[in-house]
């Protein structure tokens, strides 16, 4: 048998090299460049293995416990002594000197590595129960010149139930620490601004709106010596429902579809379909809604002109034939809206 490292002959090799070449080849320990732990900033309990669990450690005595764990002897290591440095602290991130000390077959060795600490300082959820006093975000939820549905709450609520509970595996601060209905609307109280965040932007999704933030100065952190603000964010729904009518310019258009990124219409002439972006919504007006649709029937058709009878008042009104009324036939009935004085033939359901 030879080294293949230095060609010696006739020695027993260790994982492919003779004795010296793996004592010079193989570090005594192995890091990793980096650790996380974290903690609760209440109690000390530390998260560890996907579960929260009760600890007396601060985060000095935790970042050491995790080090001296997830460091590595070598195969054929003795005797390791590990000593800690910290070469720098950077608000929760601890950079720190690992030196070890021990035996590689018998052989006195030493090796130093440098491992990042992460000391993730949250709060677990039993504090979190209890800290019911503490919140970071208020979402209010409103709706522009007019009330908020039932629906729309219940929906609201339904979103926010869902979006904190995945949120809450990843931030232990996206609980609900209280839920407020006012005459204005509903308001959330958020444990997490960040978590709030995330909130709004789902209930958006969902049902479309205009959001606002301002925060607050609410007093001073001593401690971290920084201002503590706490953040309103409003979710206003705009004045119409999918189904309403708005005017845009100078076409009228049905709603069709509410989300985050804005508002889809569709002309009521054309049948073309607008998105609309909420940083435009100023520029439209409601001007019917989905309850003044109204039924009515079809009186006459002629190749340029469709005949119907008002709805109020059974006058029969010679309207122009659009593409869209193809298969409308004498005696069908159909659906109008009247927006100024005007009556609007809407196509098939
Ligand atoms: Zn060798
Ligand atoms: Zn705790």
């Amino acid at each position: 048998m030879f080294c293949p490292q230095c060609g010696r002959e006739d020695e027993e090799l260790y994982q492919g090299l003779c004795r010296l070449c793996f004592i010079k080849e193989t570090p005594l320990i192995s890091c990793p460049d980096e650790l996380e732990a974290t903690i609760c900033a209440h109690c000390n309990s530390t998260f560890q293995g996907g579960k929260w669990a009760d600890s007396d450690l601060d985060p000095e005595e935790l970042m050491v416990e995790i080090l001296t764990e997830s460091v590595q002897p070598a195969d054929g290591a003795e005797y390791v002594d590990l000593s800690f440095k910290i070469l720098n602290q950077k608000g929760s991130t601890w950079e720190v000197l690992v030196s070890a000390q021990g035996r590689l077959l018998g052989e006195e060795v030493t090796h130093e590595c440098q491992v990042n600490v992460k000391i993730r300082r949250t709060v677990c959820p039993d504090c979190s129960k209890y800290a019911s006093g503490y919140y970071e975000a208020v979402i209010q939820l409103r709706a522009d010149k007019r009330q908020l549905d039932p629906e729309e709450k219940l929906k609201a609520d339904s979103i926010l139930k869902n979006s904190l509970k995945k949120l809450v595996e990843k931030n232990r601060m996206a609980y609900l620490v209280d839920r407020v209905e006012i005459k204005e609307g509903v308001d959330y109280y958020i444990g997490s601004y960040k978590a709030a965040r995330s909130v709004v932007n789902g209930l958006r999704d969902g049902l479309g709106g205009i959001v606002g933030e301002s925060p607050r100065l609410m007093g001073r952190d001593k401690s971290a010596g920084k201002d503590l603000y706490r953040i309103w964010i409003s979710l206003r729904l705009p004045s119409f429902k999918k189904g309403d009518f708005i005017a845009l310019d100078h076409s009228l258009g049905r709603v069709v579809n509410l989300d985050g990124r804005g508002v889809l219409v569709e002309d009521l002439e054309s049948l073309k379909l607008h998105a609309i972006p909420w940083k435009d919504y100023d520029q439209l007006v409601k001007v019917s809604e989905s309850g003044m649709v109204k039924k009515t029937t079809v009186t006459s058709i002629s190749p340029h002109k469709i005949q119907v009878l008002h709805p109020d008042t059974y006058e029969p009104l010679d309207l122009d034939l659009k593409p869209y009324m193809d298969d409308f036939k004498i005696g069908d009935e159909i659906e109008v809206v009247e927006i100024d004085h005007q009556i609007y033939i809407l196509k098939k359901g």
